[in-house]
């Protein structure tokens, strides 16, 4: 459930009218829901109670500054994958203690920086890592609290580029070496091992593959305890799907999620960690566009958008989908006709939507992309020099801009022509 629905036959944002912000900051930009991030914290919370938890939000999916402040004042910890992103969480409020690290490629220098700040807990994904986070722990005369990221090689069944649990992906160790390196981050005494970590993938739409890591884990943590290793946490990961289509796509709900992990893993006693990122910011943003152009071609119409892929990439990068809505809200029983979305950037692949059945739309209508919080201004660039697009964050019927739209003179001022070309 979100908070953007009609009111009056205008898409509102909570209690905001979409086409005012429209007015006020101009098109294309991002708008999020503070209530509707509240909310998606909260259903992960009550999915997991009755055990010692942390839901940490991977924010990866957005770390816009204020996003991060709402999730984390909703209780959440965060995880980060990069200097920069603990840097952001750190400016956001987030206590270091509810901050765990993954990544497959820590340096030298964040690690010093993690170390430094006093995280929760470093996700490991390799045994160079682990020497590497020993070695700097024992410089600075601390030890590292670590959870070593396991493959559990379940096929997450999701798209190819967001699938990580498999025996072939870039991330964790094998499941079948995790004895012998646990029992090297044993002897280390840089590191203290804290318990067990899994990710296995994003966007996945059932169960199945969940429980199949999950009691891996549970036999993994059972065979590691016995081996002497204090094993108190259990890093569950992200990935839990959400519905780009809803008209047609019901993926679990988090109380299922918690059904599945109450049951595998629940009774040993471990705090249980989580790290949602789609699911907590993707149904909380909208991308709000406007028609430049209405185009009719051989046997097909295409409105030309103002936003384009440099701004939401999942359609070109994931074959994503993106329910499209009119801000306006079509009459009952309006016609429908196929249409293709475009941008106006110079690739095919800069296509939104194909043969999408839409009311008729002309230049200057104005048309949010659904389900667009998640991994979309993140991935936003500057290709075509199009300047960052500003993000709004609503909370009821107040709304402010939380990253403005850079003007061109900052954009170019970011560059510099050497002396030697004057
Ligand atoms: C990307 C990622 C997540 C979040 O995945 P979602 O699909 O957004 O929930 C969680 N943990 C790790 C280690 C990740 O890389």
């Amino acid at each position: 459930m979100d908070h953007f629905d009609w009111r009056g036959g205008a898409l509102h944002a909570e209690d905001v009218d979409l086409a005012e912000i429209a007015a006020a900051v101009g098109t294309p930009f991002y708008c999020y829901s503070t209530a509707t991030l509240e909310r998606h914290v909260r259903v992960f919370d009550e999915a997991l109670a009755g055990m010692p938890h942390l839901v940490c939000y991977a924010m990866k999916a957005n770390s816009n500054l204020a996003v991060l402040r709402v999730v984390i004042r909703a209780g959440a910890g965060c995880d980060v994958v990069s200097g920069g992103e603990l840097r952001r969480a750190l400016a956001a409020g987030c206590p270091a203690e509810k901050i765990v690290f993954s990544g497959v490629g820590k340096t030298a220098e964040e690690i010093a920086l993690a170390l430094d700040a006093g995280i929760r807990q470093f996700n490991v994904e390799s045994e160079p890592e682990l020497v590497e986070i020993d070695r700097i722990a024992r410089e600075k005369g601390l030890r590292a609290p670590v959870a070593l990221r396991v493959n559990p090689d379940v096929d997450a069944k999701t798209h190819a580029k967001i699938s990580t649990g498999k025996a072939e992906d870039k991330f964790g160790i094998p499941i079948s070496r995790a004895r012998a390196i646990y029992a090297a981050a044993g002897r280390m005494a840089g590191i203290a091992v804290v318990g067990i970590d899994v990710h296995i993938g994003s966007q996945i739409t059932t169960l199945e593959p969940y429980e199949a890591a999950f009691l891996k884990v549970r036999e993994l943590a059972l065979a590691l305890r016995q081996d002497g290793h204090d094993i108190r946490r259990l890093d569950l990961g992200g990935g839990l799907g959400i519905p780009y289509r809803r008209a047609n796509e019901a993926p679990p709900l988090p109380f299922d999620y918690g059904e599945v992990v109450r049951r595998t893993v629940g009774d040993l006693g471990c705090e249980i960690e989580v790290e949602p990122g789609r699911l907590i910011v993707g149904n909380a943003g909208v991308l709000v566009s406007r028609v430049i152009y209405r185009k009719s071609g051989e046997g097909r119409d295409f409105l030309i958008l103002d936003a384009a892929m440099n701004d939401l990439i999942r359609p070109a990068m994931y074959d994503a989908w993106h329910d499209v809505v009119p801000l306006r809200q079509p009459a009952p029983g309006a016609a429908v006709a196929p249409v293709d979305l475009v941008g106006p950037v110079c690739e095919s692949g800069d296509t939104f939507a194909r043969q999408r059945e839409l009311p008729h739309l002309e230049a200057g209508d104005l048309v949010a992309f659904r389900s667009a919080g998640a991994y979309g201004a993140v991935m936003s660039s500057e290709y075509n020099s199009r300047p960052l697009i500003p993000e709004v964050l609503v909370s009821g019927s107040r709304f402010d801009v939380v990253r403005p739209r850079p003007t061109y003179d900052e954009m170019l001022a970011r560059e510099r022509i050497p002396d030697w070309l004057a």
